[in-house]
C-alpha cells in the first residue's frame, strides 16, 4: 500500500467533501492556540446525531472528485480545474475500518462526483 498516495487521496477527497453541508459541524475551523485543549478543522471528520440523541463522528470523504458533469454550483465540475483524485473500494473500507478501530469515528459519510453514468458508479 502506497501511504503517501492514500494521505494526499485523503487530503483531496476530505476537503472536497466539506462542501456538503449536512452535519452539525460541518465547516467549523478553529486553531489550538498556546497550548490549548482541542483543535477542528472544516474537513475530514464531521458530527451527527442518532435517533437516540447520540453523537456521532463520521470520516466524510468523497470516493471522488471527478465528474462528468458540470453544474455550475459546485466545486467538482468537470470545468474547475482543480486536483482529481479516487478511492478504490478497498481503499475507503481500510481507511475506515482503520479508523473506526483507533476510535476516531464511528461511521462514515461518503459522497462522490460521477465517474461514468448514474447508475454506473464504481471506476473499473
Ligand atoms: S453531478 Fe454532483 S458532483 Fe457532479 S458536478 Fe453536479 S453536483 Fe457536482
Amino acid at each position: 500500500m502506497n501511504y503517501e498516495r492514500i494521505k494526499e487521496k485523503l487530503e483531496i477527497l476530505a476537503d472536497a467533501a466539506k462542501y456538503d453541508v449536512s452535519c452539525s459541524s460541518s465547516g467549523s475551523k478553529r486553531k489550538n492556540k498556546n497550548k490549548g485543549l482541542g483543535d477542528s478543522s472544516g474537513m475530514g471528520i464531521c458530527h451527527t446525531y442518532t435517533e437516540d440523541g447520540r453523537c456521532v463522528s463520521l470520516l466524510k470523504i468523497l470516493l471522488t472528485n471527478v465528474c462528468i458533469f458540470d453544474c455550475a454550483y459546485c466545486v467538482t465540475r468537470k470545468s474547475n480545474d482543480i486536483k482529481r483524485a479516487a478511492f478504490t473500494v478497498q481503499e475507503v473500507v481500510d481507511l475506515t475500518i482503520n479508523f473506526y478501530r483507533r476510535n476516531y469515528i464511528e461511521g462514515l459519510f461518503l459522497s462522490s462526483g460521477i465517474f461514468k453514468s448514474p447508475t454506473r458508479q464504481w471506476k473499473d
